[in-house]
């Protein structure tokens, strides 16, 4: 019998739950785009912006996806056949340099695997063998949305620091902005990008590219730029619409006004950070007890390792397709799909699942989720320790 009729969740690592305030801010009539409230509000989403990235340097706002993100990054740093060195630890990083070498760019990879976090000897290795530094950015992604891995961006820049080696340290932050802990300063980050759909709780739609003086001077010589994604006329313009480079999206504007609120002005972003560490913490207490007496197996093993914003886990051969169908039919909650080559030695991609615990979330929902997917597991058959449920409630109680 289906149980889902109620409010539907929609548990993916992106689109995530919108705060209902935020819809309710974009429930308006058309905005003047010439003056007056809208043209006021966007010059105070530029510091709070810079605050959630913690950073003191610039950010460029696109009507774009987070693919339009990445590209608008490397269009205003890269030249056609500069070298960079691309860092896979799962599908996105890797998708980013594809779209670098589909530009001329010239990419040597390293491809970590499905199930690991980059490892930084192999990338000292390729950095100190690259004496000319004809490496000119090195390309990570901090949560790798489709294996769930967590990598040390810190540590990046310690790894290009030790050797003296002045290539720009760009990051993908699309999955975990606002979800994990970020800063873009402390960390040495030149180039950084995300989007409005994740940790920022907005439709997608808004690409952002955060970046600093050193990524700037790149930009004066960058062959790439061209005049769409070019973000000079973006960083502090005098003309209001130079911040869209023509119409401004005027209502995920009001919705996004919302969200930062809600996260730095509310909350607090630590808060934030802290939230997300503990149902994350939940999810990884549910999935331990679980395997304890069945197939369930977080992709990462090392919690260090994983992402506070999104887990990827296998529910055992052909388990991970059968469970997401089960829930979305009986339980009202939609999981994410596997994406791109979880497959291998671990299992195959029908295994897996990708439960999102990003942006709008809280206790009861992530509860609900876990207790969905045990429930779900009695139902299927699928071997499981039986309480995990119990083992998330006493991380949640604790806090
Ligand atoms: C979602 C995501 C992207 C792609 O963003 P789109 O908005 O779908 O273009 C890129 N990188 C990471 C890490 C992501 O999670």
């Amino acid at each position: 019998m289906s149980l889902a009729n109620g409010r539907h969740y929609l548990a993916i690592p992106g689109p995530s739950v919108m705060p209902d305030r935020v819809l309710q801010a974009m429930h308006r009539p058309a905005p003047n785009i010439y003056t007056g409230q809208l043209v006021d509000m966007v010059a105070g989403l530029v510091p709070d912006l810079k605050a959630i990235a913690r950073t003191e340097g610039h950010v460029a706002m696109y009507i774009a996806n987070g693919h339009g993100a990445w590209e608008a990054a490397l269009t205003n740093t890269l030249s056609r056949g500069d070298r960079i060195l691309v860092l896979g630890t799962g599908r996105f990083c890797l998708g980013w340099g594809e779209m670098a070498a589909a530009m001329g760019v010239d990419c040597q990879i390293i491809d970590f695997g499905q199930r690991s976090d980059i490892d930084m000897a192999r990338v000292t290795e390729a950095l100190a063998a690259d004496r000319d530094h004809r490496i000119k950015a090195v390309l990570a992604v901090q949560v790798d949305t489709s294996t769930s891995v967590k990598n040390d961006i810190a540590g990046l820049r310690k790894a290009l620091d030790a050797i003296g080696h002045p290539a720009l340290l760009f990051a993908d932050c699309i999955a975990c902005l606002a979800c994990d802990e970020f800063q873009m300063d402390d960390w040495g980050v030149d180039v950084m990008v995300t989007g409005s759909q994740k940790g920022l709780m907005t439709p997608p739609g808004m690409g952002f590219v955060f970046f600093n003086d050193k990524a700037d001077l790149a930009r004066g010589r960058a062959d790439l730029v061209t005049p769409y994604w070019d973000w000079r006329p973006r960083m502090a313009p005098e003309e209001f619409y130079r911040y869209f480079n023509g119409t401004a999206p005027t209502h995920h504007l009001y919705g996004l006004r919302v969200a930062l609120d809600m996260i730095l002005h509310e909350e607090g972003l630590e808060n934030v950070w802290r939230r997300h560490a503990v149902l994350a913490r939940a999810v990884w207490a549910a999935l331990e007890v679980w395997g304890q007496a069945g197939p369930v197996r977080p992709n990462i093993a090392e919690q260090s390792k994983r992402s506070h914003s999104v887990t990827t886990v296998s529910f055992g051969p052909g388990n991970g397709q059968r469970m997401r169908e089960w829930m979305t039919g009986t339980a009202g909650v939609t999981l994410g799909i596997p994406l791109g080559g979880v497959e291998g030695p671990g299992g195959n991609a029908e295994d897996f699942l990708r439960i999102g615990h990003m942006g709008h979330v809280n206790a009861h929902m992530v509860l609900g989720v876990l207790g969905s997917l045990q429930a779900g597991m009695t139902a299927l058959g699928i071997a499981h320790g039986p309480t995990g449920l119990e083992a998330a409630a006493r991380v949640i109680a604790e806090g």
